[in-house]
């Protein structure tokens, strides 16, 4: 096992680099990550360090996020070069690494995965993916189903939120990164 920080200091450090409002959403999904975790079995300390660190990078303006890529040699892919709201999640997970030494490839993915989602996601990628929709600031149609549903079958309740998150980028116009599209047939592909 690699070693992971102390939740205080990274606790700190994020509300450091983040507005008010940002934290807080950050601490309802450390919570909400934590009673996930907690019910579908999976390391509560890594899902909170994911949830704390999921939007470090998410109040930094695009042009500090397009530095940072040039910094640590990331080359987004095309979709996601045009959708400045995917950059933190990329470069989240590189301050992660970086400036927060972790060095746990689940946690990091969960970070790094956690607007797309991805085909194979982890029981703690699901749960960070989920946490950062259902946390107890968020307001939207159905979010109350989608916390029910997150205590019953995790994967259904992933599956729940692609179909939502899905149906709401196609009804803006957006473009729909093909990383969602794939983790959501992955999870109908898997399924008994
Ligand atoms: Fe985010
Ligand atoms: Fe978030």
């Amino acid at each position: 096992m690699t070693e992971l920080p102390q939740e205080a200091v990274l606790e700190a450090e994020v509300r450091r680099r983040l507005r008010p409002d940002r934290f807080a959403h950050v601490q309802g999904v450390v919570a909400t990550a934590d009673a996930l975790a907690r019910r579908w079995g999976v390391d509560v300390r890594r899902a909170r360090i994911a949830a704390w660190l999921h939007d470090v990078a998410k109040d930094e303006p695009p042009e500090t996020l397009l530095k940072r890529a040039r910094e640590f040699d990331i080359v987004f892919d095309e979709i996601t070069a045009r959708e400045p709201a995917l950059w933190h999640s990329v470069i989240g997970a590189e301050i992660a690494r970086r400036e927060f030494g972790i060095r746990d490839k689940e946690v990091l993915a969960a970070i790094r995965y956690h607007t797309t989602g991805r085909p194979g996601m982890s029981g703690l990628e699901q749960i960070v993916f989920l946490a950062d929709l259902i946390e107890p600031g968020r307001r939207f149609d159905g979010v109350e189903e989608l916390r029910r549903q997150s205590r019953e079958d995790l994967t259904e309740a992933v599956l729940a939120a692609f179909n939502g998150v899905i149906c709401h980028v196609i009804r803006q116009g957006g473009l729909l990164h093909p990383d969602a599209v794939a983790a959501r047939n992955d999870i109908l592909l898997r399924r008994s």
